[in-house]
């Protein structure tokens, strides 16, 4: 091991496949995971979904009007608890200010292109190490249960077919044509649109296989480390502090999701990344000789359906709560309820107190793109605020922070998600 290696904090999705590509371009890198394992919190068991088709961010009008009807609402969607105003005021007026027509579009753009060229990376590293991680290339289907929310977004989405991505607009005898397990709701239903080049693979899964990797390539990876601290000298990156012992490094990558603000403290930088929580209900379809084989996204209650192997995952919800640890029944009630009016038979057959609950906080800017590459101090650089697209955004967003960081050109126009706009 060379003397100086660039420290990585944070072994989610974004720490993994940050480690890899510096190791690709020829660095030494020590990750630094104070879970007992990688990928135990946000990255654990998302959705799910490597979705370049669902790049918008939480701007829209629409998903405005949803957080604000979910103030002090336990069983919407959407939950905004009163006590967290203060603290996402400012973060609030970004938020709002990123929702004009000309912004929207442009960070769906932008996000699109990231996520379109991180999917072909996570291919690539498929093919090339065998990876398993469940994953499927069937694409994903969104279905619509009213005609106008239907045919709006059935023409907001010929926008995206300029940035080469692929989609059928479907009625709903179509739609259980693709998946003859939603026609018990079939009347319910006004249409849908596939995206056949959506893929998705569990996202633990492929953090493991991409954990095997990195360390036969000789990257090192400690779990159980806490980094309590990073020393400065003259605003360059001096040391980083650990629960055990002071590591002399030149160089940081802030892969520390949600949490990346804290280390931040001593810094006077404030990344505008918020926790917002979210819910998801794994169950076991093993059983079932019908259970769900397309992934559905249903627009109306923000809810993903994830046949992921021999489970269907049911995710969504979203509460700005802050750091609101602990399971409440009003939010595990709501995806039971969720799968009932989806899949009434598949849910009347499974036994749902064996699902397993999981919650994980989506680190969220306030524009909805991640924050990548270089901060005001010298040496530190931070690759987060992914929100609700880290899995589809990782190896794409990996790629481009190990490309800032050793000044060679990007794949792709990096400007919009350059943190220098926040830090
Ligand atoms: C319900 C839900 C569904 C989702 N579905 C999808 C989906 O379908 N598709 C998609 O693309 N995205 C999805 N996401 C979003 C995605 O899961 C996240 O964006 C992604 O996991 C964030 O990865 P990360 O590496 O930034 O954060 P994390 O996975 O949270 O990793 C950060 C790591 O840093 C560590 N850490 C923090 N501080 C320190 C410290 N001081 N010292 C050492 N370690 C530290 C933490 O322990 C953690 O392991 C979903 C999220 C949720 C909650």
């Amino acid at each position: 091991m060379k003397e100086n290696p660039i420290i990585i904090i944070g072994a989610g999705l974004q720490g993994l496949a940050t480690a890899n590509a510096l190791i690709d371009r020829g660095e030494e890198v020590l990750l630094l995971e104070r879970s007992s394992g990688v990928a135990t919190q946000t990255s654990f068991a998302n959705a799910g979904m490597l979705t370049p088709s669902q790049a918008a961010p939480w701007n829209s009008m629409a998903d405005i009007v949803n957080i604000l009807s979910g103030i002090g609402k336990k069983d919407s969607p959407m939950l905004l608890k009163l006590n967290q105003v203060p603290s996402l005021f400012f973060w609030g007026m970004r938020f709002l200010l990123n929702s004009s027509k000309s912004k929207y579009s442009s960070n769906t753009e932008n996000i699109c292109k990231l996520a379109q060229h991180s999917l072909a990376l996570t291919q690539q590293i498929r093919e090339k190490y065998g990876f398993n991680y469940d994953h499927s290339s069937v694409g994903t289907m969104k279905i619509f249960r009213d005609e106008s929310s239907f045919n709006k977004a059935s023409q907001e989405v010929k926008r995206l077919s300029d940035l080469g991505l692929t989609f059928k607009v479907l009625n709903n005898q179509e739609v259980v044509e693709q998946e003859p397990c939603l026609s018990d709701v079939s009347e319910r239903i006004s249409g849908g649109i596939i995206f056949p080049d959506d893929e998705t693979g569990d996202a633990y899964k492929f953090c493991k296989e991409l954990e095997t990797v990195i360390k036969e390539k000789g990257g090192r990876i400690h779990v159980n480390t806490e980094v309590k601290r990073i020393h400065f000298n003259k605003r360059k990156v001096n040391s980083v502090v650990t629960d055990r012992v002071e590591i002399k490094t030149s160089r940081v990558v802030l892969t520390s999701g949600s949490w990346t603000n804290h280390l931040l403290k001593n810094t006077r930088l404030n990344l505008p990344v918020k926790p917002v929580k979210g819910y998801s209900l794994t169950l076991d379809t093993s059983t079932l000789n019908d259970a769900p084989k397309m992934p559905i996204i249903d627009e109306r209650i923000h809810t993903a359906f994830s046949p992921l192997g021999y489970s269907l995952r049911v995710a969504g919800t979203a509460e700005f709560a802050g750091f609101n640890e602990g399971i409440h029944q009003k939010r595990i009630d709501y995806l039971y309820k969720t799968l009932e009016s989806v899949y009434p038979s598949i849910a009347a057959k499974l036994d749902l107190d064996k699902g397993t609950l999981w919650y994980g906080f989506r680190p969220m800017s306030p524009d909805g793109m991640p924050y990548i590459g270089p901060t005001k101090i010298s040496g530190l650089f931070v690759n987060t605020g992914h929100g609700h697209s880290g899995w589809t955004l990782a190896m794409g967003s990996g790629d481009v922070l190990a490309d800032l960081m050793l000044k060679k050109q990007p794949n792709l126009e990096v400007k919009p998600f350059l943190a220098s706009r926040a830090v």
